[in-house]
């Protein structure tokens, strides 16, 4: 191990004997009491040195006979350490490409400030480029996410539209003007190989083992271009049959809408969102309906810096999700609408007419019994939850499993192990 002190967070003094790694409330944490001499060997821990030369240059300071030993697991626990080593293979491998990983370098600083073991920000990195995400939808918002997944380092990023690029579908850092008039698909597919900061690892085989159904995709995002579509979802029969995660973006009129992110089964889905509207609004199928009937807008809404908003926030949902963690858009709609930009989340319950399964008897007993709803669970959880030991977090891309409550509810409401398929 080459022990290294995050460089991602700043480091102050609060006092003589107490260091403040971090400055935002989100991640900041307090280390103390350290002393001078301690607080100088700090600087050593850079990644360039191994436990050995470390020992080594601590004993020519003076230092106690363990107390590099007893700092550098201090550390560690405080999730403050990274390993200039550590990670694996595919870090390792990722290492040797120093050209792909300065184009990184911001991703790993965020993974290794949310990531607790040392080595984890990198291993992180390296799974992204073996994920496959699709986006359904590439006007403003699809084709600009789609490549933001892409420039984040996702290994794979497909495309799925029709029709032809229209000027109205241009924004920048997805379709670009020399596309006007191009298939849209693949007008949206060369964009996410543009954003791309490198060639991606060989593809696996859609139908190789372990790649799951529906394409083996981690999560499907759908980013319709059509308003109706965004404001009342259709529910994804393909989708919620193979358990396969997926996450609703886009934009409505003047609102911009990111989530629900739906884990069939566990979290309220469109069908869950659409079943809530008509107990609330005997109505709303009418409306749905009348609205859907009607005739295609030319040019949908979508306000060129609200649409860029959007695809931004779903690719970070996107992304904490890629990396095993549960956003705030689990079991919620996000919503901003023009002109003051409020973003504040409505939540998606888990209906029991919804046949996804996530509204089933037993998941139903489960919020009356007072089990607080997944929203605020999820928002809770992003206010207090900062220490390295935070349990919701699951450990590596490949090992990430369905929470306690999916595995209760795995037997009764599909098959066991369709989850573990898409991960
Ligand atoms: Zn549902």
């Amino acid at each position: 191990m080459h022990p290294m002190v995050k460089p991602a967070f700043r480091r102050g003094w609060r006092d003589l004997n107490t260091v403040q790694f971090g400055m935002t409330p989100a991640h900041a944490m307090t280390l103390g009491p350290v002393d001078t001499a301690t607080g100088s060997f700090l600087d050593l821990l850079d990644g360039t040195r191994g436990l050995p030369l470390l020992r080594a240059e601590a004993r020519r300071m003076d230092l106690p006979d363990g107390h590099v030993d007893a700092l550098v697991e201090r550390l560690a626990r405080a999730g403050l350490l990274d390993d200039a080593r550590g990670g694996g293979p595919d870090a390792e491998a990722l290492r040797e490409r120093p050209d792909l990983l300065d184009r990184l370098r911001p991703e790993l600083a965020a993974l290794s400030l949310t990531t607790p073991e040392p080595g984890d920000a990198l291993r992180h990195l390296a799974a992204r480029r073996a994920l496959r995400v699709q986006v359904r939808g590439a006007g403003r918002v699809g084709a600009l996410l789609a490549s933001l997944l892409s420039g984040a380092g996702v290994g794979e990023v497909d495309v799925r539209d029709v029709g032809r690029v229209e000027p109205w579908d241009v924004v920048p850092g997805g379709l670009p003007a020399d596309a006007v008039g191009d298939r849209r698909d693949e007008a949206a597919r060369r964009a996410v190989r543009r954003a791309a900061p490198g060639r991606p690892p060989r593809r696996r085989p859609a139908s190789s083992p372990g790649s799951g159904g529906d394409g083996g995709f981690s999560l499907v995002v759908l980013a319709p271009r059509d308003d109706v579509a965004v404001h009342a979802p259709a529910l994804p029969e393909d989708l919620i049959a193979s358990g396969t995660p997926h996450l609703y973006a886009g934009v409505v009129e003047a609102t911009g809408v990111v989530g629900p992110l739906v884990l069939p089964g566990e979290t309220g889905c469109a069908g869950c969102l659409h079943e809530a509207r008509t107990d609330r609004d005997a109505t709303w199928p009418r409306l749905v309906a009348q609205w859907r009937s009607g005739r295609p807008r030319r040019a949908a809404s979508g306000d060129l810096a609200l649409a860029t908003t959007v695809a931004g926030l779903a690719a970070a949902h996107a992304l904490a999700f890629l990396d095993g963690r549960t956003p705030s858009s689990a079991g919620a709609r996000w919503e901003a609408a023009l002109p003051a930009l409020d973003w504040h989340a409505r939540p998606v319950w888990p209906h029991p007419a919804c046949p996804c399964g996530a509204g089933a008897e037993g998941a139903v007993e489960e919020e009356a019994a007072g089990r607080e709803p997944a929203p605020e669970r999820a928002a809770r959880k992003g206010k207090e939850e900062h220490a390295p030991e935070d349990g919701a977090r699951r450990e590596t891309m490949a090992e990430q499993r369905p929470s306690a409550r999916v595995r209760r509810k795995a037997g009764a409401t599909r098959p066991a192990g369709t989850w573990r398929a898409h991960v």
